[in-house]
Parts: structure tokens; C-alpha cells; sequence
């Protein structure tokens, strides 16, 4: 029997485990060792940001920005609907109503030319989504966002190194949450996450709110000589087995993209016939963006094909995945929100998208192999 074809398999490089045991060997196993400090600075270097702090999940790096922007009951933040729960929950936990606006086509991201119609008093935040690891329109939306005084948070979860007019995406908005889940690019064991600070102004706070609202970072430095409960926060530090997981795993970034670029654009070649004749859309790379290879997905023509395609490749041992239920049609998405405009693209296009298995190293015949069944299946 052939092999089944996962749809992701977490990438591995081999050093992750040399590293995790010599952070089990130096008795200092909580966040901000020495791995989660070489993190961090690689991540300051790459990113010229005024500060990054590794979270446990980007989930949590997302809750830190609700935190430090002071989100409260009744306040309104812009953002996709086509986007995972934690983009929304991070600012319904803090009481705010989510405002739904509808995404562009081609990128799946938020149309940048919707969102200033959505604005109101209350507007405090817009949260783009940068899907697939395709930036959004960040000039346009923080233009936007400084003509009205609101806030940017990046949700970057699946945007490690990719770029938007040959800056890192993550650095454009006041905060930015990476991902480092074994479902993305690079993972810190699992599960794991950073939060990106471009605003100075931030970066003192967002250092208490991570250390459960204590100065303990100043007083690790010498700065104070006792520490003390001074704000609000939470436990917002990853350990540091994660930390020397993903350092593991930084080493070999570039490696680990460029990887998936090659399966990325092979996908790519072999499905342009499909889309000659219109049996598939293939994704749409504006030139100002350099994504990452995150994701390949194909549109079909309906909600119906899409089913019949997933059967299809799962009798043939392919593992292919649908995305998100739009959050405004979900139960929680109604109690915490609402869509402002009209849902011309958000239901219709998640409903055709598909994507297909891609992880690090995947082989060329993997590849071959699902191309070839997709084309099967529209008897091309
Ligand atoms: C993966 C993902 C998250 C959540 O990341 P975790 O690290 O699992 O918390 C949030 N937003 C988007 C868009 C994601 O893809």
C-alpha cells in the first residue's frame, strides 16, 4: 500500500533534541533562560522592533495586546471574519464587540477599502489577518488607522519571514503575535507564540503583564531590589524546553521556507493547466508581498466540489483540509459581534477553499501525487 500523505507534518531538523536536553541539564527550566533569551534576540535582530517577548501561543501574544491597549467593555475592533477563534476572543475577553468586515477575493485577507466604513466612536483597534502568510495592505491600513487615532494589531500567526514591501510582516502595526504551533512554518514544541512590540511605549508594560503583573524582570536585571505586584496580568512565559525547541528550529528557518517555497511553487506549476481551464483559481501573490509558503490552497467551484474533492483525495490517501467557518456565523461570532457591510466574499470564498498537504521536506512525488489526483479528479 502506498503511503497515506498527511496534510502537514510538524517540521523537524534534528537539533531540537540536543538543545532540549541541554535545557533539561542546566536546572533552569522556566521562561527567559538562556534559550529564550537567544530567541529573543535573534527575533529583535531580525525584526529591528523596540522589544519581542516569546509567549506560550500566539493566542496569548494576541491576549497581551488586548491587555496593553486597554480594551474595554463596549469598545469596537475591526478585523476579518475569515480568520481562527483567537483572533476575536483575545478582544471579547476584554468586552469588546467585534466588528466584522469582509475580506478581498484574491488574498483572503481584509479589504483594506472596507474597514473605514466600519469605523465608529468606539473603534479602538483594527486586527488584520495576514492569511496564508500573504501580508495584507499594511500602507493603506496604517495610514487609515493613524488618520483616526486606532490601534494595529498584526494577527501574524502564520507570517514568519514573509515580507510586505521588503519589511518583515509583523513590524508595520503597534503589536504583532507570531505563531509557533506545529501546524505553522516553525514551532517551539507544539505549541508556542511571540509578541512583537514596534511602539516603545509598550514594551515596559508588556514585560509586567507577561510576569503575572510583576516588576520580576526589572529586578532580575538589578533595576529594583525587590519585586511586587504592579498591574493586571497573567503567566504569559513559555518554558524554557520550548525555547530550545524552537531554537532548533531558528537555526534552520531559512532552510525550513525555502523548503517550503520549492513545494509551494511546484504545487503551483503542476495545477496551472487546471486553472487554464478554469476547473480550479490558483492563490493570488500581490508583487508587493514575499509570503512565506505557509499554505497552498486551490478554489473550486462550490461548497458541493469542494466535498466531493476532499472524498475524492482521502480514497486516494491524500489528506486535504477546508479553513475557517466565517466567525460571524458562528454561535459565540453573533453573541460577540457583528458583520458591517455586506458578506460579499467572506461566506462564498471560504466555501471553494481548499488546501492541500504541505510540510517541510515533503518529496516531490508527494507532491506529484496529489497534483496528479487533483487533475484526476477534473479528469485532466
Ligand atoms: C494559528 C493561528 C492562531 C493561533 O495560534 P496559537 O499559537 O495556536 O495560539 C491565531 N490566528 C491565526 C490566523 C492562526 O492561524
Amino acid at each position: 500500500m502506498r503511503n497515506a500523505i498527511p496534510f502537514n507534518r510538524p517540521p523537524f531538523t534534528g537539533n531540537e533534541q540536543q538543545y532540549v536536553l541541554q535545557a533539561m541539564g542546566s536546572e533552569k527550566i522556566s521562561g527567559d533562560g538562556p534559550f529564550g533569551k537567544r530567541c529573543q534576540q535573534w527575533f529583535d535582530r531580525q525584526l529591528q522592533c523596540a522589544r519581542t517577548l516569546l509567549t506560550p501561543s500566539c493566542t496569548h501574544a494576541l491576549e497581551m495586546a488586548a491587555l496593553l491597549i486597554d480594551i474595554q467593555p463596549g469598545d469596537e475592533v475591526i478585523m476579518p471574519s475569515y480568520t481562527f477563534v483567537s483572533t476575536a476572543n483575545a478582544f471579547a475577553l476584554r468586552g469588546a464587540k467585534i466588528v466584522f468586515v469582509d475580506v478581498r477575493p484574491d488574498t483572503m485577507n481584509l479589504n483594506e477599502q472596507l474597514i473605514e466604513s466600519a469605523i465608529t466612536a468606539r473603534t479602538r483597534a483594527i486586527v488584520p489577518v495576514h492569511y496564508a502568510g500573504v501580508a495584507c495592505e499594511m500602507d493603506a491600513i496604517m495610514a487609515l488607522a493613524n488618520r483616526h487615532g486606532l490601534y494595529v494589531i498584526e494577527d501574524a500567526a502564520q507570517a514568519i519571514q514573509a515580507f510586505y514591501r521588503g519589511a518583515a510582516v509583523g513590524t508595520h502595526g503597534h503589536l504583532s503575535a507570531i505563531s509557533f504551533h506545529d501546524t505553522k512554518n516553525i514551532t517551539s514544541g507544539g505549541e508556542g507564540g511571540l509578541l512583537v512590540i514596534n511602539d516603545q511605549e509598550f514594551a515596559d508594560r508588556a514585560e509586567v503583564i507577561r510576569e503575572k503583573g510583576t516588576n520580576r524582570s526589572q529586578f532580575f536585571r538589578g533595576a529594583v531590589d525587590k519585586y511586587s505586584w504592579v498591574d493586571i496580568g497573567s503567566s504569559y512565559l513559555p518554558s524554557e524546553l520550548q525555547a530550545a525547541y524552537l531554537w532548533g528550529q531558528l537555526e534552520y528557518v531559512d532552510r525550513i521556507i525555502s523548503d517550503r517555497l520549492r513545494a509551494w511553487h511546484a504545487y503551483s506549476e503542476a495545477l496551472r493547466p487546471l486553472a487554464e481551464r478554469d476547473c480550479i483559481q490558483l492563490p493570488t501573490i500581490p508583487a508587493e508581498c514575499d509570503h512565506n509558503a505557509h499554505m497552498f490552497y486551490v478554489k473550486v467551484k462550490d461548497l458541493n466540489e469542494r466535498g466531493e474533492l476532499i472524498t475524492y483525495l482521502k480514497e486516494h490517501d491524500i489528506q486535504a483540509a477546508f479553513h475557517y467557518v466565517p466567525l460571524h456565523s458562528a454561535v459565540a461570532g453573533r453573541d460577540h459581534g457583528r458583520f458591517h457591510g455586506e458578506d460579499r466574499y467572506t461566506t462564498v470564498e471560504s466555501e471553494r477553499l481548499l488546501r492541500l498537504p504541505l510540510y517541510f521536506g515533503m518529496s516531490e512525488l508527494a507532491i506529484e501525487r496529489v497534483t496528479d489526483e487533483v487533475s484526476n479528479f477534473y479528469g485532466v
